[in-house]
């Protein structure tokens, strides 16, 4: 038996999940998850996790934030976009400000205005008292930068991609780090150089489903159940018991996100 396994970043709300969502959050339980962090990208989606939360809270807890593509779409309306986002996790229920991020692989809003809507949500963080979950791609010094001017906000690079360098300095600002699938994927080594060197109190596992599904799963929709694929892996690179992965992962999770403590 594994000790109590959290998800700490999946999508339950995403339309590919429409058709057979119940099933898949039964599929989650059955493969030993007993907690799954459901992450709302943008108002509506928030709202929209913050319902499955709120019909299943011993088992699913909710996060939302402007995410990049929702800050794009936003455009002009950003300002009433973000008064809502404060409106909606001061009303509590909310266990993190996230995802929120920089996004420059995909041409969206320009990088200044992007690290701009990324401070403005870190602020709400720090006030709310709140932690952050991360998204960031291919923009790790303007990261860095932001995490650092923005001191006493906490939280998780989520979907880590990085070399063991990058991660030290995320580490050195007292930042979590969380790894999915593509830590499995054959050509990231370099990932897994990363995940061996994170000490057990600031590692955190996700899937980030629907998305990037795990070895041996990949190309097929994700799913949260597939954590497991994911433990397996990093409890290899890190020539740890998966059990005892798992129980850190866990109470790193329980810890960050203040949820209910599971055993
Ligand atoms: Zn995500």
């Amino acid at each position: 038996m594994l000790p109590p396994l959290i998800d700490t970043h999946c999508h339950l709300t995403n339309g590919r999940f429409d058709a057979d969502r119940a099933e898949v959050i039964a599929r989650a339980r059955a493969a030993g998850i007993d907690r799954l962090l459901t992450i709302g990208t943008g108002i509506a989606d928030g709202r929209a996790a913050k319902a499955l939360a709120d019909a299943d809270p011993g088992l699913i807890s909710a996060s939302v934030g402007l995410d990049p593509f929702s800050c794009h779409e936003a455009g002009e309306t950003f300002p009433a976009a973000l008064a809502e986002l404060g409106e909606l996790l001061g009303a509590g229920g909310f266990r993190a400000v996230g995802e929120i991020g920089l996004e420059y692989h995909h041409p969206l809003n320009p990088h200044p205005v992007q690290i701009e809507q990324l401070e403005a949500q870190l602020d709400l963080a720090r006030t709310l008292g709140l932690p952050a979950i991360i998204h960031v791609r291919d923009a790790h010094e303007d990261m860095l930068a932001t995490l650092n001017r923005c001191a006493g906000v906490r939280g998780v690079i989520h979907s880590f991609i990085g070399d063991a360098a990058t991660a030290r300095r995320y580490l050195d600002l007292g930042w979590h780090l969380s790894f999915n699938g593509t830590a499995t994927f054959k050509a990231n080594g370099f990932l897994r150089e990363a995940a061996a060197m994170v000490p057990a109190d600031r590692i955190l596992i996700e899937t980030d489903s629907p998305y990037l599904a795990p070895l041996p799963l990949r190309g097929r929709r994700c799913e949260p159940a597939f954590v497991v694929h994911t433990l397996d892996l990093l409890a290899e690179v890190r020539g740890q018991r998966r059990e005892d992965l798992a129980a850190w992962t866990t109470q790193n999770a329980v810890k960050l996100f203040g949820l209910p403590p599971l055993w």
